[in-house]
């Protein structure tokens, strides 16, 4: 990347600049925080570790400002800690402010179990609503509940939730689809809705 210029003058750190640091017995890469360089930001550094993660350092001194020096004092508040989650062992790099992407300073394995944890509990509560208006409907004659997804040129695809007393014909689902604007108007599923008091007998 070529270097910056600040009122004519080169900054004294090279935007290009990475060094290996040992902190905790490992071995961390450090380099600029992206987009640090730009006129009045402030000097920022990303350490990362295969296995440890990453952190941020953060300096009070602006980019055009900021030298060497100012990259030897944020280094030494590199750290690494152990994975906080019960029990686990694993390193977990820690800079300065939040950890980035684990405010529970989890290691990345438990880091991303958390985030499948998260994922499942928003799934259990779509389920859920699901499930009540599935009851609703078939509490008023509806018996078959259609899924039409509309994909547009535009935007992210959507879909529909229609109920029917009787089943519904492709054809009928196609149209609703086109009308929608989907260009794929053949993207739909139907099915039995299953009466309320057996699916709640199903229910943990
Ligand atoms: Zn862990």
């Amino acid at each position: 990347m070529s270097e910056p210029t600040f009122s004519g003058k080169q900054s004294a750190i090279s935007v290009n600049f990475r060094r290996t640091v040992t902190v905790g017995g490992l071995k961390v890469r450090v380099e600029l925080e992206p987009g640090c360089w730009v006129t009045g930001s402030r000097l920022g550094l990303i350490a990362s570790h295969r296995i440890a993660g990453s952190a941020r350092l953060v300096s009070r001194r602006l980019f055009e400002k900021a030298t060497p020096a100012d990259i030897d004092a944020m280094l030494p508040r590199l750290r690494v800690v152990k994975c906080r989650f019960k029990g686990c062992k694993a390193p977990n790099l820690v800079g300065d402010g939040r950890p980035r992407g684990s405010e529970k300073g989890y290691c990345a394995r438990h880091r991303l179990k958390d985030i499948v944890a998260a994922a499942a509990q928003v799934q259990a509560k779509l389920d859920e609503a699901k499930a009540r208006s599935d009851d609703a409907a078939y509490r008023r004659g509806f018996r078959y509940r259609a899924t039409v997804w509309v994909h547009r040129d535009t935007g992210d695809d959507m879909y529909s939730i229609l109920w029917f007393v009787k089943k519904p014909t492709a054809e009928l689902l196609r149209k609703v689809a086109k009308q929608s604007g989907s260009r794929l108007p053949n993207d739909f599923q139907i099915e039995r809705l299953r009466p309320v008091a057996h699916r709640k007998r199903n229910r943990r």
